[in-house]
């Protein structure tokens, strides 16, 4: 088994050397790995480093490389997702959190499994059709099998013609056993953030807990895939330490997964630290990430591994949120509620929850909105079910056009479930757009997707390819 015990693919002096190289590089260095980029050729390390020194009118030239690739590989889809917290328990120490241990000020809360039931048909009413399980670094009774129960909670429950079809989870580091068991309950992806790839910073800001032992978090996607979690995601918590730095290090970490099991990260997220309950370092991080540099992230991530998708929270606000669709961005949460119990409650509860979320539109209003950007909002979960996962979904994933045949479709059925079933206002203009999206189709790709669209209308759900 491929575990690791060291992140030894962490390579400090490289990522130093490629960020002083790039500091050099001249205009003409950053249009060729621009290029180079769009023409979907892998960037190295010190190539990743030089995008990220398009600045001026660069920066224009960086975007609309990123516009294209996305156009290229995603079409204009863009899937919709919602987190449900399932506890806010913690025996961390981490010093951005409302959840860490020490902190008085939230109150502490986890759901049982009625609860779980009872939040899960608030988001299947609501239309959404994949949900991210996320807890704090403690169960109740300090068991793994609460995680395990959470999620088969969640897939037994249903509600008038719903149901939550995939459930990724973002839970500490599990083992490998633990891994076995989340395959086993058909865990979607496996998310885990490093927060910091900077072992002084992460050691400053992680001070108590199993969390305070950064390989142990470090060799959690080598653990994961070791055990058959074929789809993981990753990410940095922007604001800790230099994004360059923290940036080219999520790129060797991938490329050390890619060349030890074929596939490197399904998705990347790009949280950015937000205040938070009880965190004075939340409210000023140390290493502030301004909204043009956070933005110029997105474009570099988009060229560096443009087959992985790039996650974005409802942590951003809502302009944010826009511009970041057209660079890189295929997925987006939406109407999240970050204190467990909050899709219950009527009003927020601050006091429990991980952050302060920084767009608290509803899902409706964000389906109007985004379609109207010209996106086809996606329900889609069809990759996890029919096993395209990991390695599988990379190889697919190199064809854009056999992927975009098949995702495009899903994104068209699973919208016209959403029409028919959660969003009556939205419907009009919204089957109005998917006669746009037929339009732009070859002839035979039309029929296909009209008729699998005519199953919905007749009233038959969940029709994929
Ligand atoms: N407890 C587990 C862990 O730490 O991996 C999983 C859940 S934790 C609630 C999910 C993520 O929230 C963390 O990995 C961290 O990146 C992010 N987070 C924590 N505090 C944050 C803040 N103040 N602003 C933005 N994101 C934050
Ligand atoms: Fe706990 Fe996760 Fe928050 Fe750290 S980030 S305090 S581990 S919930």
């Amino acid at each position: 088994m491929n575990i690791k015990s060291v992140a030894d693919f962490i390579k400090e002096r490289e990522i130093e050397q490629a960020l002083k190289l790039a500091a050099r590089a001249d205009r003409s260095m950053v249009q060729d790995c621009i290029q180079k980029a769009v023409s979907m050729q892998a960037l190295t390390l010190r190539e990743v480093a030089v995008l990220m020194c398009a600045d001026g009118d660069l920066r224009e030239e960086l975007y609309e490389a990123a516009r294209f690739v996305k156009n290229e590989i995603y079409g204009s889809r863009l899937v919709l997702f919602a987190p449900l917290y399932i506890s806010n328990l913690c025996t961390n120490e981490c010093s951005y959190c409302a959840f860490r241990k020490d902190n008085k000020e939230v109150r502490r809360r986890w759901l049982s499994q009625e609860e779980i039931a009872q939040e899960t048909r608030i988001l299947i009413n609501q239309g959404y059709k994949r949900t991210l399980l996320v807890a704090g670094e403690a169960y109740p009774k300090n068991d793994f099998n609460y995680v395990l129960e959470s999620i088969a909670t969640i897939y037994a429950t249903k509600s008038a013609k719903g149901e939550i079809r995939r459930v990724h989870a973002n839970v500490a580091p599990p083992t490998v056993e633990q891994f076995y068991q989340l395959r086993e309950a058909k865990l979607g992806v496996y998310q885990c953030f490093q927060e910091s790839y900077h072992r002084p910073t992460y050691a400053a800001v992680h001070k108590a807990g199993k969390k305070a032992d950064y390989d142990w978090r470090a060799a959690v996607m080598h653990r994961a895939m070791a055990s058959g979690v074929g789809d993981v995601g990753m990410g940095v918590l922007y604001g800790l330490y230099d994004w360059r730095w923290e940036t080219l290090a999520l790129m060797q970490h991938i490329r050390d997964l890619e060349r030890t099991f074929g596939a490197g990260s399904h998705t990347i997220s790009v949280p950015r630290i937000e205040p938070a309950v009880g965190s004075k370092l939340a409210t000023r991080p140390p290493n502030a990430v301004t909204d043009d540099d956070f933005l110029k992230i997105i474009a570099v991530l988009r060229l560096a591994v443009p087959y992985t998708g790039l996650v974005m929270s409802t942590r951003e606000p809502a302009e944010i949120r826009r511009k970041s669709l057209e660079i890189g961005i295929s997925q987006m949460s939406a109407g999240s509620r970050t204190d467990p119990g909050g899709y219950s409650e009527s009003t927020i509860d601050k006091d429990a929850g991980q952050f302060v979320v920084g767009d608290h539109r509803p899902l409706d209003e964000i389906v109007k909105e985004v379609a109207e950007m010209g996106f086809i909002p996606s329900f889609c979960t069809a990759c996890y079910r029919v096993g395209r996962t990991g390695s599988d979904f990379k190889n697919l994933a190199s064809h854009p056009h056999v992927m975009s045949r098949n995702c495009e479709t899903n994104a068209l059925t699973t919208l016209l479930e959403y029409l028919c079933d959660y969003s009556v206002s939205n419907r009009v203009a919204g089957e109005h757009m998917i006669e746009m999206q037929l339009e732009k189709m070859a002839p035979t790709q039309r029929a296909f997707v009209t008729q699998m669209l005519n199953r919905i209308k007749r009233g038959e759900r969940d029709v994929f390819v």
